[in-house]
């Protein structure tokens, strides 16, 4: 596979050795379990002995930070996305537990707990979904009550991934009832329940689409007596803990359906090369290789994506939009990836004697798992508005004398001088021809003239009372947005001065 030029030598090598035992064992073992839909355990242990769940775990605990990081977690995520049910063993253990824990864990935390979890010999799982609470995490009911040296859990989790198989659950729990903890998100806790906890069971296992073998469960917490050393970050700071594993979480998940797209185009491709109809291989049916461009363009774009961020981590920048963008466009682009896939194969691509259909299955998954794709688009809209926030703002436009056209102006001074309410109302109704439709905001408005908030929501007030200007208020009750009425426009203006007819209308249509 290719590599990318800001990588480091360790990163290649892990590259070419964690492909080799894909290829070579991994892979034969996962597709074995799906057939008989068994855990895949024996993988699992391959891939401890090769230490790839201490990837992003520091040396000091026994694992490779240093040397491979989220670059190189990534990396073996997209092997492991090749072995199917075991890619999501291997990713919920570094973001269930492991990531917590080393942002968030104390010393003796990380003592304890990651030297085990670097060599897999403890796996991870993360604990947040209920039955009442999906992508408004924040609502969640599994309640903890602090007595004296324990936490007693009650509660409902709901389709937690490996969970059965693993060890250490990140678990988030609600600490505080008080709605100012509730508004200001210090209502919950992380701690960490561990398998064999008194009145900790396995409710379910959930039979899914995709992925057979792997386990996903509901979880009971029955007075589940856990001891208070097992709280991560400190109690009330839940929110906190779950918001910064959340990066790590997408960038690895994103890197996940990688390895399926690799399989997809990898089987679609050799198909391809391989059959006959009409007296030609259907590879050389130009709309299938319209197909595999597209495969091939979506993959490595979201290769690129997901390696940038993994980089920018490595970097220890911050990357919310670049993880959330990751996980969408990866996610979606596997599921496009696997269908096409399946459509060049024909009848073949729905039959189960090759791996295509299930990548198919799963690909689906990966757009509802660790956030849906509704969710991350909401995020990145939010983060996005934020981030592109000066690249973004309104240009100021004016009318230019010689094309008659509304033109940029690069540079805006707060030329003119507001004396009464009459300037306002020109400067809507100015707006008005140049911007047509549009609302002006206040500061709009205070971009190109000189005036406090007082004295210009003072004016608006009396243009409105006088019916030449209404205003908008948000939900807050401020005024946001305002314009000037058709009886504004009017009043402000002769009607030959809103008048555009362009030179190429003869003149006995003009009216
Ligand atoms: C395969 C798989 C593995 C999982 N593994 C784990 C795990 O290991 N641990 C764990 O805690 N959880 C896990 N989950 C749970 C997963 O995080 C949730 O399924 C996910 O967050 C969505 O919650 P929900 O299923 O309750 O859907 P809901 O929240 O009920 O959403 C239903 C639909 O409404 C949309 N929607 C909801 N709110 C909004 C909104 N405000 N704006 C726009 N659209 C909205 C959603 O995008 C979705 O399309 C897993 C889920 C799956 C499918």
């Amino acid at each position: 596979m290719h590599d990318f030029p800001w990588w480091t030598d360790s990163q290649r090598a892990l590259m070419d050795d964690s492909q080799k035992l894909a290829d070579e064992v991994l892979i034969p073992i996962a597709e074995k379990c799906i057939y008989k839909k068994a855990f895949p355990w024996e993988a699992v242990k391959e891939i401890a002995a090769a230490g790839w769940f201490g990837a992003t775990i520091p040396e000091e605990y026994g694992g490779h930070q240093r040397e491979w990081g989220v670059t190189g977690a990534c990396i073996l995520s997209e092997q492991a996305g090749r072995a199917g049910a075991l890619a999501a063993a291997y990713v919920t253990s570094i973001i269930g537990a492991t990531q917590q824990i080393l942002h968030d864990g104390s010393e003796a935390q990380k003592e304890k707990w990651l030297p085990k979890l670097a060599k897999g010999e403890l796996l991870g799982s993360i604990s947040m979904t209920e039955p009442y609470a999906g992508s408004d995490i924040a609502s969640l009911e599994t309640s903890a009550v602090h007595e004296g040296e324990f936490y007693v859990v009650n509660g409902i989790k709901r389709f937690q991934t490996s969970a059965a198989a693993a060890d250490l659950y990140m678990t988030y729990v609600k600490t505080s009832s008080d709605s100012h903890d509730r508004k200001s998100y210090r209502h919950l806790t992380g701690i960490i329940i561990e398998k064999g906890t008194p009145g900790f069971s396995v409710e379910r296992i959930n039979e899914w689409m995709g992925s057979e073998g792997m386990y996903n469960c509901y979880l009971r917490f029955d007075n589940a007596r856990v001891p208070t050393e097992n709280v991560i970050g400190g109690e009330g700071n839940g929110w906190q803990v779950m918001m910064r594993g959340l990066n790590i979480e997408r960038v690895l998940s994103a890197a996940v359906p990688l390895g399926g797209m690799r399989e997809a185009m990898r089987y679609a491709r050799q198909h391809l090369e391989r059959r006959v109809q009409f007296g030609q291989t259907t590879g050389s049916i130009s709309v299938n290789q319209f197909k595999l461009a597209d495969m091939y363009s979506k993959f490595q774009l979201a290769r690129l994506l997901i390696y940038y961020t993994a980089y920018c981590a490595d970097l220890g920048r911050d990357v919310p939009i670049e993880a959330a963008l990751s996980k969408l466009f990866s996610s979606e682009a596997g599921l496009e990836v696997a269908l096409e896939a399946v459509q060049c194969m024909g009848g073949n691509g729905v039959m189960k004697i090759y791996p295509v259909e299930r990548i198919m299955r799963e690909m689906k998954l990966n757009q509802i798992a660790a956030g849906t794709s509704e969710i991350l688009r909401l995020l990145i809209y939010r983060m996005g508005t934020a981030f592109f926030a000066n690249i973004l703002k309104m240009p100021h436009r004016i009318i230019d004398e010689e094309v008659k056209r509304p033109l940029p102006i690069g540079n805006t001074s707060k030329s003119r001088l507001v004396s009464n309410e009459t300037d306002i109302l020109k400067l809507l109704a100015e707006n008005y021809r140049v911007n047509p439709g549009l609302h002006m905001t206040l500061g709009d408005i205070k971009q190109v003239v000189d005036i406090n908030d007082e004295d210009l929501l003072s004016y608006l007030d009396v243009l409105e009372n006088k019916g030449l200007a209404q205003q908008w208020q948000n939900r807050k009750s401020q005024v946001e947005l305002v314009k000037a009425t058709l009886t504004g426009i009017k009043e402000a203006n002769p009607p030959e001065y809103y008048r555009y007819i362009p030179d190429w209308v003869p003149e006995k249509d003009i009216f």
